[in-house]
């Protein structure tokens, strides 16, 4: 089925009473909102990056205070402070480029063994992405690897990420794509991104169309929008009713095992998201620290917003559907 005649079947669905509440029944359970330590985690090997997308915290002057790569030690320190058991998905993403990190294939080997039957995902802007990279992702069984090519021409290409690399990008994916489809050797999902912000639904379905690979369950596209990191990229204040931010359990390790509680913290170096260090303490300890309780008890009483400038400032919370209930008595917190 075409993206957008998915896309059109889910908002039906969406609004047919009782299926809308089964589907977040559904995704709340899935997500396990209430346990802690979240089931999910991102870690930066790199935040160093090799564009400045305009679009990213790195394209925006002395926002990221400090760079560096992840190593294989602190990475060793990092997983043995994590009870494999609690982790269902891992994101290699960060605010800088994994493939620059000359230890990156270390790292996710590690991490794949640590965490056997975890969902791994990696973003990547795809300019260091080869085939004898993308055979290490398949053998470390890497679930998806989401290419970010956000635009749908050279022109769009330059406008949004800052640098000539298009027709160079586009020639490489569809070499990897080429290659992936007639080896036996499959498992990760190739997923190219575009932004959905800026290129629009007919630009994004004529790119498709002229890129001539036909998407199956290895190769699709996905429509992004993009964030506007907490205010550092675009301001959007809106008066809309929030809902919480499910965000705040996605966390940020950076390069050096700090853990931020969400990737809009982390990119704002924001000292109130910092919640630990995991090569110093469990991951546990960090999901009971006063900076994680204190966002997460704001979280649920529906006052984020209220209390974080930098949720203030975010539009983030919204890239994930609701998956809270409001709490009908007149006791408790706002969001169950
Ligand atoms: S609203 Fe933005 S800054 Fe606040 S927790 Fe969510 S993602 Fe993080």
């Amino acid at each position: 089925m075409k993206k957008q005649h998915r896309d059109i079947a889910k908002r039906i669905l969406r609004n047919i009473p009782f299926f809308g509440a089964a589907v977040k029944a559904m995704h709340r359970a899935q997500r396990r909102p209430f346990k802690l330590p979240p089931g999910s985690i991102c870690f930066e090997t790199s935040s160093f990056c090799n564009l400045k997308c305009s679009y990213c915290p790195q394209s925006v002057e002395g926002a990221i205070k400090e760079k560096g790569m992840m190593n294989r030690e602190t990475m060793g320190r990092i997983l043995e402070n994590i009870d494999a058991k609690h982790i269902r998905s891992v994101g290699f993403t960060g605010i800088g480029e994994t493939f620059l990190n000359k230890e990156w294939a270390v790292i996710l080997g590690m991490v794949r063994k640590k965490f056997p039957a975890a969902i791994i995902s990696m973003n990547t802007n795809g300019i260091l992405l080869d085939y004898a990279k993308f055979e290490s992702i398949l053998e470390n069984k890497v679930d998806t690897v989401s290419v970010s090519l956000n635009a749908v021409n050279k022109e769009r290409y330059i406008q949004i990420n800052r640098a000539d690399h298009f027709d160079d990008l586009v020639a490489g994916i569809k070499a990897i794509i080429q290659r992936y489809q007639s080896s036996p050797a499959k498992f990760t999902r190739l997923q190219i991104q575009l932004l959905d912000t800026v290129n629009s639904d007919e630009e994004i379905s004529d790119f498709i169309r002229k890129f001539s690979i036909t998407e199956n369950r290895y190769v699709t596209f996905y429509a992004n929008p993009y964030s506007n990191w907490g205010g550092l990229i675009f301001e959007k204040k809106t008066k809309e009713e929030r809902y919480p931010c499910t965000h705040l359990y996605i966390p940020d390790v950076n390069y050096r095992g700090e853990v931020y509680a969400c990737g809009v913290g982390h990119a704002n170096s924001d000292s109130e998201f910092l919640i630990g260090d995991l090569t110093k303490e469990p991951h546990e300890k960090v999901y009971q620290s006063a900076n994680f309780m204190r966002l997460h008890e704001a979280n649920m009483k529906g006052r984020l917003e209220m209390e974080n400038k930098l949720c203030a400032d975010c539009n983030s919370w919204n890239r994930i559907g609701n998956i809270y209930f409001k709490n009908p008595f007149p006791f408790g917190s706002k969001w169950l």
